[in-house]
This record gives C-alpha cells, structure tokens and sequence, in this order.
C-alpha cells in the first residue's frame, strides 16, 4: 500500500515524514491525503488597479478531509511543517497549480504559490521547480513562489537558484513577523505582498502603505496589496498608486473552474 501511494509523487517528495517527529493522528492522515486525492486548491484573483483585469492568480490548498469536512490550510501547513510533510504537498501544489494554469489560454497570465521556509532548505528544490516547470511546460516568469520567510538557514542560496532559472520570488505577509526589512536586505526578491493588516487599516495607516510602494517601486519590486475588502480600501491604495491586488472585494478563491470561467468571461461576477 505504502508503494501504491508513493505512486505519483516524483522524486524524494514522498519520503520526507520525519520519523518520531510529531506523529499525531492528523500527521498520519496528512501523509496519505497528498497522494490519494484529497487536497485540492483554489484560485483567488490578483487584478490590476484601478480596472480590476485579471493578471493571474494566487493558490491556496484545502483538504477535503473525509470525515472533518473541508479544512482550512491553518489546520494542516503547521503539522506539515513540523513532521516534514510540507515537502511533498509543495511539490504536489507546484504540480496541481502547474498542471491547471497551462489549461489557461493567455500567456500573460500569472500563477503565486505558497512554499514554506523548509522548501528552500531542500538542496534540489529549484531542480525541483525546474523539472515542473519544464513538465508543463510553463515559462518561469509566470511563477511566483510566496514565502513569509526567505532569509535564513542556508535558503539564500535556494532563492538565488530560483530567481537564476527565472522564477519570481516574494515577500509573503510584508511587514509582519519575519518577513521584515532585516529580511528584505539578506534575500533579493522580485515582489512585496503588502500584508492585509496595512491594507485593511483604518487612515492612519496610509503612510504604512504608501512607505510599502515606494520602498518596492525603489528596489525595482512588485507590490501586491493583500485582503482588499471593501471599495474604500481598492481605491485608496489604487490612489497611492498600487498596480495590483487581491481579496474578498475584487473575488473571494475560487475552485478551479470557476476561475476559468471568469477568465472567459462566462462568470456572473
Ligand atoms: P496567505 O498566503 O497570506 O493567503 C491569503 C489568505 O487570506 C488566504 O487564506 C485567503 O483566502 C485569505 N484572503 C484573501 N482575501 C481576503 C480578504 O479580503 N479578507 C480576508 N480576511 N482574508 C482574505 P487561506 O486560503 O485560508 O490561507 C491561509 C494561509 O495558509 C495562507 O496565507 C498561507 O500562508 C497558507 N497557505 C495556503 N495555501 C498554502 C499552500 O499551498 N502551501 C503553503 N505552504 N501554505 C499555504
Ligand atoms: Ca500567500
Ligand atoms: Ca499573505
Ligand atoms: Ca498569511
């Protein structure tokens, strides 16, 4: 059985369950989710400010778990990344998110996943992204790996490897927790993802914002302002002269389906 489910996943994905490292119930159930099915992803709109055109999208796993019922990715990434599953359902997100946006008929547009700190730890993780790239035949520029954390531990050679082949990386969560100017200055990325926290802020954070964009528009980054709500927030930061963003406001995530229909524009939106 261990083979049968071993089936599918490439290289040294499917091995990496640490053993004695945290082996709860949940752990062990994981394991076996990223390969018999049940993690699927949806797609959240990233739109150009201020007309709101679809530039790509961002993916964001969930688990249909068989009998919890859909959970959220807070339920599970903090077991992965503790027992070292997180190595395998990156590769399987890479591939499930590859494998969907080469069914998209525009080239322009673009694909962010998720990885973890522990992803850029692999020594073959950019091979990895190489291999899956070139396996859907996607060009690099329209991949996007987010991470909170990019700067420490040995990953700097990992994201160097990464941007060399052409791949974009950003600053998830930007101005919160680890992903800070400390890490900004260790690590050369290509995006800022301004964290939803600055973006939801009342006036008084303006300035916050607006630091955000010119220190991107300095750098030569991208900014993204994350969790756009309401009107007010979109056309305040499209005021400050952000060129994208994402959130409830523009398009909640969506399955996979449902994003290629508001790419045709057969949605009702
Ligand atoms: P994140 O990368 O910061 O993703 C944005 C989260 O904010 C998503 O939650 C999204 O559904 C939610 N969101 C989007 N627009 C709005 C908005 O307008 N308002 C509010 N309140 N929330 C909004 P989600 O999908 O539950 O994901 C939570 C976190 O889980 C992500 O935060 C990311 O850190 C992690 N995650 C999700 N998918 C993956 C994955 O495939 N791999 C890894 N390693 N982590 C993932
Ligand atoms: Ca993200
Ligand atoms: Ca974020
Ligand atoms: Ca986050």
């Amino acid at each position: 059985i261990a083979m049968y489910r071993a089936k599918g996943i490439t290289g040294t994905a499917a091995v990496h369950f640490t053993p004695g490292a945290d082996h709860t119930d949940l752990g062990l159930e994981l394991r076996n989710a990223i390969t018999d099915g049940q993690l699927y992803l949806l797609y959240q709109p990233i739109v150009a400010l201020p007309d709101r055109r679809v530039l790509g999208a961002e993916a964001l796993v969930r688990w249909q778990h068989p009998t919890h019922g859909t959970m959220p990715p807070q339920a599970f990434i903090p077991i992965a990344e503790r027992t070292g599953l997180i190595v395998a359902l990156s590769q399987w997100v890479l591939r499930a998110a590859l494998s969907e946006l080469s069914t998209w008929t525009d080239a322009s547009l673009v694909l962010n996943i998720n990885i973890s700190q522990r992803d850029l730890r692999e020594p073959d993780f950019a091979d990895q992204v190489a291999a899956a790239l070139d396996e859907y035949g996607i060009a690099p520029h329209r991949l996007t790996l987010e991470a909170p954390a990019v700067g420490s531990a040995g990953s700097g050679p990992s994201v160097a490897a990464l941007r060399e082949l052409g791949v974009r990386v950003a600053l998830d969560d930007f101005g919160t927790g680890d992903s800070s100017l400390t890490m900004l200055a260790a690590v050369p990325v290509d995006e800022l993802k301004l964290d939803s926290s600055f973006t939801q802020a009342g006036a008084d954070q303006v300035p916050v914002a607006a630091s955000v964009l010119n220190l991107a528009n300095s750098l030569g980054l991208t900014a993204v302002a994350e969790g756009v709500e309401t009107f007010d927030q979109a056309s305040r930061l499209a005021d400050l002269g952000y060129a994208s963003a994402q959130g409830f406001y523009f398009a909640h995530p969506l399955p996979a389906a449902e994003f290629s229909e508001l790419l045709t524009g057969t949605a009702v939106s």
